[in-house]
C-alpha cells in the first residue's frame, strides 16, 4: 500500500481495521503527510514506513519517519528546524483490553505501548505519536543558546544590551560557602 494524498479531512480514518491486516502483515510506504499538530510546523512533508504484523489482539507496528519541524526554542523563542530522522517500534493493544485485564503489568523492558481503538488502527496516531515522542523535553536552537535578557528582553544570541542582571547565588554556591566555613573553623579548633 503506498500513499502520497493526503486529504486532511480523512486523515482521522486513515488506517486498517485488524480484520484487515493479514497473517503476511501489511506495509504502508507514505509521503507528502501534512498534518496540524500542536506546537509543531511541518516544514517539510513527512514519509515513511509503517509495517504491521498481527499478534493476537497485539499489533506490532514498526517503520521510520523522516522529515523537517519547525519549533520554538524554549529560551529565545525564536524558530528553527529539526530533523526527524527516526526509526520506531511500538506494541498496540486494544484498549479495552486496558478494562479487561485491569492494570497490564508493562515490564519497563517492553517495548514502548500504545492503544487502538474499535479494531482499528490509526496510522495518524501512530504517526503523530512517534513524532510526539521524538520531540525534545527541552526544545533548544543551540545548546549555547543564550536566550533573552530578562530585564528588556533583546535576544542575546543576535545583540548585547547593557542591563545588569543580578544573578542569585546558586544553592550549590551556597553550599560550597557553608563547607569553606566548616572546613576552617575544624582547621582552626585542629
Ligand atoms: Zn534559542
Ligand atoms: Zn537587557
Amino acid at each position: 500500500m503506498s500513499i502520497s494524498q493526503f486529504n486532511q479531512q480523512d486523515l482521522s480514518s486513515w488506517g486498517v481495521h485488524i480484520d484487515e491486516i493479514p497473517p503476511e502483515g501489511l506495509t504502508v510506504d507514505f509521503e507528502n503527510f501534512f498534518a496540524d499538530i500542536e506546537g509543531v510546523r511541518l516544514v517539510e512533508p513527512l514519509r515513511g514506513k509503517i509495517r504491521l504484523k498481527k499478534l493476537g489482539y497485539e499489533v506490532e507496528a514498526k517503520g521510520f519517519i523522516k522529515g523537517k519541524l519547525e519549533l520554538t526554542c524554549d529560551r529565545c523563542l525564536d524558530s528553527f528546524e529539526f530533523s526527524i530522522d527516526e526509526e520506531f517500534q511500538v506494541t498496540l493493544l486494544p484498549r479495552k483490553s486496558l478494562n479487561i485485564e485491569g492494570e497490564r503489568e508493562l515490564d519497563s523492558q517492553e517495548l514502548e505501548v500504545s492503544f487502538y481503538d474499535e479494531s482499528f488502527i490509526s496510522f495518524y496516531n501512530i504517526i503523530i505519536e512517534e513524532i510526539e515522542l521524538v520531540i525534545p523535553f527541552r526544545k533548544l536552537c543551540s545548546s549555547s543558546c543564550k536566550g533573552l535578557c530578562p530585564v528588556c528582553g533583546t535576544n542575546l544570541n543576535r545583540e548585547s544590551c547593557g542591563c545588569k542582571v543580578i544573578k542569585k547565588p546558586s544553592p550549590f554556591a551556597v553550599l560550597k560557602d557553608l563547607f569553606k566555613q566548616a572546613e576552617s573553623k575544624i582547621a582552626k579548633e585542629g
